[in-house]
């Protein structure tokens, strides 16, 4: 049988040997999480990531996560636990895809969701982030944003901030874009009491019923603040689970059983050990993708 205990205490003394900084995402298993230095949404982790001296970044999260960090400083060892960690968002859209749309709109600006390919960002203006996405489209001076992938989040968007044209793409986040309204009002009902917070991904007629909209991290300040003692949870169990842990003293639930993205479940403590014993798997991506993609990042970091 494995002993958790022991992989644990090798994952913490190779992390100090060799000087690794693991950064992991909200939606990583708890027991990850535990690991890591920071648990971060992926505008954090992107900050992280850039700013680090270490000379080991582990990402554990999914591949697009890994490439924004090598992207970001590139200088460094970026190891990611499980390469077949993927992000099926972010492969909905090619940078044909792009190239075709900005021809259709030669006066739009794109703006890209950090969930998507580095070849998909060194086609784009500017990145961001679920936390930092109204921020920066306010920010442009275009009236016209092409806004890739996630369909969602792009209808959000629209609704925000209804003085700029969005022009949407056809690609959604399996796990947010599974829960339906059906869901959302079944679990209202379940707990009558209480307050229902959601993440943007979700599709606009589960939105529709939310209390708070916001980033992963925003919806955990929400879950914090709130007077409500009965919280339901329209994001990825990661968050549940974590908020369940800090907030003993409150009701915290899922909107529906299904929201688990299989991908971020991927890395386990025996992947992570495994990643830093052999220094594998890493992010690597040539000079000329970084240079390409770089911008749109840096853009979005900036802001
Ligand atoms: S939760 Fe959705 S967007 Fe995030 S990694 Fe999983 S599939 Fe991709």
């Amino acid at each position: 049988m494995v002993n958790t205990d022991n992989i644990r205490q090798r994952i913490l003394s190779l992390k100090s040997e060799k000087n690794a900084l693991i950064l992991a995402h909200y939606y990583q298993p708890l027991e990850v999480q535990d690991m890591a230095d920071h648990v971060c949404d992926s505008f954090e982790m992107a900050k992280r990531a850039r700013d680090a001296e270490q000379q080991i970044i582990v990402i554990c999260g999914v591949v697009f996560m890994g490439e924004s960090a090598k992207i970001l400083n590139p200088g460094k060892k970026i190891l990611i636990p499980v390469m077949e960690a993927g992000c099926p968002m972010a492969d909905m859209v090619t940078p044909e895809d792009v190239i075709n749309l900005r021809k259709k709109h030669p006066d739009a600006a794109v703006v890209c969701y950090v969930n998507s390919s580095a070849a998909v960002k060194a086609v784009s203006d500017i990145c961001c982030t679920s936390s930092s996405v109204l921020r920066i489209v306010r920010s442009l001076p275009e009236k016209k944003i092409i806004f890739i992938p996630d369909r969602n989040l792009g209808a959000y968007v629209a609704r925000q901030v209804p003085e700029k044209e969005i022009i949407l793409f056809d690609g959604f986040c399996p796990t947010h874009n599974r829960v339906t309204e059906s869901d959302a009002l079944r679990a209202k009902e379940a707990h009558p009491d209480s307050v229902f917070a959601a993440h943007p991904e979700c599709r606009q007629e589960v939105l529709a019923h939310a209390d708070f909209i916001g980033s992963t991290s925003e919806i955990i300040n929400y879950a914090h603040n709130s007077e409500k003692k009965t919280i339901i949870i329209g994001t990825e169990q990661g968050i549940v689970e974590r908020l369940r842990r800090e907030l003993p003293d409150k009701n915290i639930y899922s909107v529906a059983a299904s929201f688990v993205c299989p991908n971020m479940k991927k890395t386990n403590l025996p992947e992570l050990l495994n990643c830093l014993e052999n220094e594998q798997t890493e992010i690597k991506l040539t000079d000329e993708e970084i240079a390409a993609a770089k911008q749109s990042l840096d853009r979005m970091v900036s802001i």
